[in-house]
């Protein structure tokens, strides 16, 4: 996988071009914030700009693959890339710092390509349910870090992965450094969007919206991954340019939830309480994160049958296998009841996550979908 370190970004191309352009005549923002799902590729576009900079053959072929400072980007071991992204504190630490879960970030980077997410990172930090953050030490970590000199006398570059974990405290303590880094010295925040983001510091960044991923490249990234036939093309229709979910909607198969779907819908529209009951055992007995996400999907379904009712067909974003059960589910899903069948589900998930009863939770839904299903336009 080392491989996808060396490449261009994928779908990204005319993105990098552009910055290598900029780097190369000296234009380029001290600080910049890509926008945009991780899955687009932001930290692809960080790593081939950084491997740039530090390239040290001279000459339009950079970067060269082969200079030793190629070499150390191969291995992630630049000694002037630096990374910061959300931790949570070890077991027995009272600070929370990047530099603790390197190994971590780095085998993911070498596994998997820069094209992961949040998700991805959590599984592999296995985190339970904290939420992991970008501390004030990590902050004081960053400011030492850019004050030494640079190893190779060249080019520090600082990754700020996740921007939007960073506490407040974290981003004021920034600011100064963001405004006026040290010489030859280059800030690469990301962020999924510009929401979280202290205005303070998006004031003093350059924006750099990530776009999404083309079909086409979408298309291919995944089959260089193994997948193929209507794995692809779902994934693809569904996943809005990101590469990290498209990843995951080919790795994980939805054809179980699909399945008790149709069955409960089916159930509940012919009003077969003892059915009922016992898909509520069912439900019961996925455990909560399981019920959460057959609850997610649940929502997605109705919501996809009522774009495909009022708005544009090509709007859709539905598996293959799923078209021709929606097609026809759709006709019970009108303005009439959608409003609080979404609300029901909604309901369901808020229970579910506050720990009451899953089988009470499920049968009691299960009770207001036969009501709603028969509930005139
Ligand atoms: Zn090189």
């Amino acid at each position: 996988m080392e491989v996808q370190l060396k490449r261009k970004p994928v779908g990204q191309e005319a993105l990098a071009d552009r910055l290598a352009d900029r780097a190369d005549q000296g234009t380029l923002a001290h600080a910049m914030l890509f926008t945009g799902p991780a899955g687009r590729g932001g930290l692809a576009l960080a790593l081939a700009l950084a491997r740039r900079l530090h390239c040290t053959t001279k000459g339009a072929e950079r970067p060269c693959g082969s200079c030793p400072s190629c070499q150390q980007h191969d291995q992630l071991q630049h000694p002037d890339l630096h990374f910061t992204y959300p931790v949570v504190k070890p077991p027995g630490k009272d600070k929370a710092l990047s530099a603790d879960q390197l190994g971590t970030w780095r085998a993911l980077l070498m596994e998997e390509g820069p094209h992961f997410d949040m998700v991805d990172l959590r599984d592999r930090m296995s985190l339970g349910n904290k939420q992991p953050f970008i501390s004030v030490h990590e902050a004081s970590d960053i400011l030492r870090r850019l004050s030494l000199t640079a190893h190779a006398g060249g080019w520090k570059v600082q990754v700020i992965w996740g921007a939007q974990w960073m506490r407040t405290d974290t981003a004021n303590k920034l600011l100064k450094v963001i405004e006026e880094p040290p010489a030859k010295t280059v800030f690469i925040l990301l962020a999924d969007n510009t929401e979280n983001i202290l205005a303070t510091i998006l004031s003093r960044t350059q924006i750099v919206p990530i776009p999404p991923v083309g079909d086409a490249e979408v298309g291919s990234w995944l089959k260089g991954l193994g997948a193929q036939g209507e794995q692809v093309t779902d994934a693809v229709g569904l996943c809005e340019g990101d590469l990290a979910r498209a990843r995951r909607l080919v790795r994980e198969d939805a054809a179980g939830e699909f399945a008790m779907f149709v069955d409960w819908m089916r159930t509940t529209f012919a009003r077969d309480g003892r059915k009922a009951a016992g898909l509520a055992d069912a439900f019961h007995d996925l455990g909560r994160e399981s019920q959460k996400q057959f609850l997610l999907y649940a929502l997605h379904m109705v919501r996809q049958c009522i774009v495909g009712n009022y708005g544009a067909a090509s709007a859709v974003r539905l598996r293959a296998s799923e078209r021709g059960f929606a097609e026809k589910f759709a006709a019970y899903i009108h303005h009439g009841n959608v409003v609080d069948m979404q609300s029901e589900l909604e309901k369901a998930l808020r229970d579910v996550s506050g720990n009451v009863y899953g089988r009470t939770v499920f049968l009691d839904l299960s009770m207001r979908m036969m009501e709603l299903l028969h509930r005139p336009r």
